[in-house]
């Protein structure tokens, strides 16, 4: 949302990153190869909604990567790396207990007498996910052609749907914005994109470009031209960074530069050097609103770079550097390039006065800044937040329709609509929970600090100082609706 709050503590860091295996399987066919890539449910924790290859963590009974990247091509597409042929029908029954646990693959592949084939697995990378995202893995990339025996397939479960593609059509759907992929995977698609052979395939595969010596990914374009950006901010908790979005394939604005921290801003603009022979050119700094975690930044980039800024006047006029260009809703960001894109701008008041939302009107992808949030929640604090105009403006967004929604904070959302539908039920179900606990004090009515613990009883009481601000919101809606009587910080049922 905002700024830090005092008074509420900071959650700590999830672990270290869990091992885990992935493979990026492969046939050959006229003209070059496809591969194998699976659409993960977009209602999974990591990475839902996404296409990936098949993976997944190292099992305590895998007992290596190449074993935990065997076990998961097995269980996600059917096809084992054994030296021994077996028959679809019995491969099929032993895909069924692996998968509803009877047996643990290593054991089965005993049990059957059957020998994996590990040479098959070549080195393909490693990659560890950025801290920005709630779940982590130190991930080791395997390259390996699928037997041309056997038959690759999806049940469906955890993955929605699986297919043979070339790399040349992959690219295509990310470019259209329908197929998101993680930087791991684009980088792999674009690698099997100019395959050759085996060995120099594995080579460009383990030799990604901007990848930290830590095997974190610096550039994440989840579809082209749009590439995010998280900077360390002092936000809200559970969020501890603020992505800031680079758009563009030719000409660039820059996304909400949040970090008030000169290091993260300089970052940033070495990134944005990086980009330069590509024909990436940024020509402006763009704000969503004026909260200190997503312009912290903004003074040092200018600083640095000379760009000008882009804002709505409710923002400009909070913005510590002065604005080129006022923007309003109906006005349309061209960005020339091999991608020419054309961002639609939206005034979304409801969390700050002056906050625009971007959609691109091509694959109707949502920059959304504070609207939505990937991790935690927004708050609406009057009188800056009103949560009557918020509520309309998350409609807006619905009646589009956006596609995927780009947070400021956490994941990126695929599914714009259903998280969306998901907030308007969940803001209703509060609002009545409120009205309820302000019921529940009778004729003599409460103080606002009384409500906030019944109508957020579900939640951990670090939180209700943020939440009376949200109750505020909410009862000043009702109030304007006349369900309530609001007077100062007194509430009493109608
Ligand atoms: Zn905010």
């Amino acid at each position: 949302m905002s700024e830090a709050l005092p008074g509420v503590p900071s959650v700590p860091p999830s672990g270290p990153p869990r091992d885990a295996s992935a493979v990026i399987l492969f046939r050959r066919v006229v003209g070059g190869v496809e591969v194998f890539w699976l659409e993960r449910e977009a209602k999974l924790a990591f990475a839902g909604g996404f296409f990936a290859f098949p993976g997944g963590k190292v099992d305590k009974t895998d007992g290596s990567f190449i074993v935990a990247a065997a076990r998961e091509v097995f269980e996600e597409t059917g096809v084992l790396f054994v030296r021994e042929t077996v028959a679809q029908s019995r491969l099929d029954a032993l895909r069924r207990e692996v998968l509803d646990e009877k047996i643990e693959f290593n054991a089965m592949l005993k049990r059957e007498s059957l020998t994996l084939r590990a040479e098959a697995f070549h080195e393909a990378g490693r990659w560890i996910t950025p801290p920005y995202l709630p779940r982590g893995f130190d991930a080791r990339f395997f390259l390996a052609e699928a037997p041309s025996d056997q038959h690759a397939s999806v049940w469906k479960g955890e993955l929605a749907d699986g297919a043979w593609i070339t790399p040349a059509d992959a690219l295509k759907r990310w470019e259209a914005g329908t197929a998101l992929l993680h930087p791991p995977n684009l980088h792999a698609i674009r690698c099997m994109n100019a395959f050759v052979d085996v060995p120099s395939a594995a080579r460009a595969l383990s030799n990604a470009p901007f990848l930290t010596s830590g095997f974190i990914a610096e550039r994440i374009e989840f579809q082209r031209g749009v590439m995010l950006f998280p900077l360390q901010t002092p936000t809200l908790p559970p969020a501890t960074h603020t992505s800031c979005y680079v758009l563009g394939t030719g000409e660039c604005i820059v996304i909400d530069p949040g970090s008030p921290d000169d290091a993260e801003v300089d970052r940033l603009v070495a990134f944005l050097e990086q980009l330069k022979p590509e024909g990436l050119k940024p020509i402006a700094i763009v704000l969503t609103h004026h909260h200190g975690d997503h312009l912290g930044g903004v003074e040092r980039l200018v600083k640095r770079t000379g760009l000008p800024v882009w804002a709505h006047a409710r923002t400009a006029d909070r913005c510590p550097v002065p604005v080129a260009r006022l923007l309003s809703d109906g006005e349309v960001i061209e960005l020339n390039g091999p991608l020419k894109m054309k961002w639609d701008v939206l005034h979304t008041p409801g969390h700050a006065r002056g906050h625009l939302t971007f959609v691109d009107q091509a694959t109707r992808a949502a920059i959304v800044g504070d609207m939505v949030a990937g991790i935690g929640t927004i708050v609406i604090d009057p009188p800056e937040g009103e949560m009557a105009e918020y509520l309309k403006q998350l409609a807006r967004l619905n009646d589009l329709p956006v596609r995927t929604i780009y947070p400021a904070h956490g994941p990126v959302l695929p599914d714009g609509p259903a998280k969306l539908h998901e907030y308007a039920m969940h803001r209703a179900w509060r609002e009545a929970k409120v009205l309820e606990a302000i019921e529940s004090f009778g004729a003599a009515g409460a103080e606002l600090s009384d409500v906030v613990p019944k109508a957020y009883d579900d939640v951990a009481s670090f939180i209700w100082p943020i939440a009376e601000r949200n109750t505020v919101a909410i009862v000043e809606k009702l109030a304007n609706e006349k369900k309530i009587v609001l007077s100062g910080t007194r509430v009493t049922k109608r």
